[in-house]
């Protein structure tokens, strides 16, 4: 079995060494995704998908609670609508992909292949509000969106990707400021408990924001390399489509007033999270919550007699209390199924043989810590299920230890660069200027990733050009290279 896993390892690029491949092998050799024919686009295979739906799920749980509705918009839109909104089409034009032909006929006016859907949500919203009454319009779609990147990698930057996009209208801004705070928090909620990936959440600078946008809020998330994923925004939007798209209600008072909205979005990017959050040297380690097979069950030496029926009979008990349980039957050997499946990130394994059988027990492997237990089969189900917690706990716990680890103070440029080349993100204080900013990607590479909502003084002088900073005069900001 030794051997066995030092040739399956061989098949992935080492972690440690060139993380970039690294990254590339797992999600190609686990069948996450392959590349489509076109370049930039990805194929989610069923592995892949099924991470999906399971993030879809608990999402999607999450944004109804929250007092939202699912609907669908269409993905093409005038070319003109693009244009209504001046900072929106200076940051989406040079990406989108327009259609200008039907068959052989020039379309009078080209369509846009929805980069994100503020535009046409717009214009449908000005036609169904009319009364204060109409409000709040409180609006999530489920989509695919289109937007040509020059370099791409699968989830993490594609040229059409999944995700959702929430599109709420306010009557006052209180409100929409509110809505994009709320949502943040569902968003952190659900990378903590479901990802199991800490975030850093805060408000992106003006340079940083979207496109459109007043305010944009953001959760951050360390990957092993130190870099920041931007893993999910919410936007206060102000009535800036409202004016552009001329939505307007007549409020209380009689008078015709611009509402105030917002927008929000996470992606198949969570899943490049998951992967660059929570892999090791073997592949991939998924978090209980989104693992398409959270346990699997190995047959040992299964042509004897009543392996196989006990192997059944344990799915069965597995699956009657909710866990997604899975026997692989294939014609392998059983030191090749254990690298698989290590590989796929499976949370867990249980190995099933004849003498198991005769002692009443068998053994459960931990993906994440490889901790090796046995289990008496009565009362197996319940032990499973603790352990999956267990795990789901533990790797959030970890990775906060990880992130934690690798967050620097700075002071100077110079420390600064020095922290983000060795794999960190750092804290620092920063005058608020924009030339600052621009300096520190340049000079670094790093960008300012958020302005955290618990602003602590950190230092006296802004970490770029040095000038003093008294009372309240600076900002802390996390500075980070990203993906
Ligand atoms: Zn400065």
């Amino acid at each position: 079995m030794a051997s066995g896993n030092q040739q399956f390892v061989k098949e992935i690029a080492d972690i440690n060494k060139n993380f970039p491949q690294w990254y590339t092998d797992v999600v190609i050799k686990t069948q996450l995704v392959d590349y489509g024919p076109v370049k930039g686009t990805m194929v989610i295979r069923p592995y892949g998908y099924a991470i999906w739906e399971n993030i879809q799920r608990e999402l999607d749980m999450r944004i109804k609670a929250t007092g939202h509705e699912n609907a669908y918009f269409p993905m093409f839109i005038p070319y003109s609508y693009l244009l209504k909104e001046a900072e929106h089409v200076e940051g989406f034009a040079p990406e989108v992909a327009l259609v200008t032909h039907i068959g052989d006929e020039e379309l009078p006016e080209k369509l846009v292949v929805r980069p994100t859907s503020e535009t046409i949500i717009g214009n449908m919203y000005s036609k169904w509000i009319q009364s204060w009454r109409d409000l709040p319009v409180m609006i999530n779609q489920w989509a695919n969106v289109v937007r040509w990147e020059k370099t791409t990698r699968p989830f993490l930057r594609t040229s059409e990707f999944l995700w959702q996009e929430g599109h709420t209208v306010h009557a006052i801004e209180e409100e929409a400021e509110d809505e994009a705070l709320k949502m943040l928090e569902v968003y952190k909620e659900f990378a903590e408990n479901v990802l199991a990936i800490p975030v850093i959440v805060g408000r992106k600078s003006e340079k940083e924001k979207f496109a459109g946008a007043k305010t944009t809020y953001t959760m951050e998330a360390m990957m092993l390399d130190g870099k920041s994923l931007q893993s999910g925004t919410t936007h206060n939007l102000a009535q800036n489509f409202a004016k552009a798209f001329d939505i307007q209600f007549l409020d209380k008072d009689g008078v015709l007033k611009y509402p105030f909205q917002t927008s929000w979005g996470v992606s198949t990017r969570l899943i490049g999270a998951l992967i660059m959050a929570h892999g090791d040297e073997r592949g991939l380690v998924l978090p209980p919550a989104v693992a398409p097979k959270q346990v699997i069950i190995i047959p040992i030496a299964a042509f004897k007699g009543g392996v196989n029926e006990k192997a059944k009979e344990l799915k069965a008990s597995l699956r009657a209390r909710g866990i997604r349980a899975e026997i692989d039957d294939r014609d392998q050997s059983p030191g090749w199924k254990f690298n698989e499946w290590e590989m796929k990130g499976v949370p867990a394994r249980i190995e099933v043989g004849p003498r198991d059988i005769e002692s009443g027990s068998c053994v459960f492997v931990r993906r994440d810590t490889h901790e090796k237990k046995t289990f008496d089969f009565d009362g197996i189900a319940q032990a499973v299920e603790e352990e999956l917690e267990d795990i789901q706990r533990n790797m959030l716990e970890k990775s906060r230890g990880f992130r934690d680890a690798h967050i620097l103070v700075c002071d100077t440029l110079a420390e600064l660069k020095k922290a983000v080349d060795s794999g960190n993100f750092v804290k620092a204080m920063w005058c608020g200027s924009t030339e600052c900013e621009a300096v520190i990607k340049q000079e670094t590479a790093a960008s300012l990733r958020c302005m955290p909502f618990e602003q602590e003084v950190v230092g006296t002088r802004c970490v770029c050009c040095g000038k003093p900073l008294k009372g309240d005069e600076g900002i802390t900001a996390y500075f980070a290279k990203a993906y």
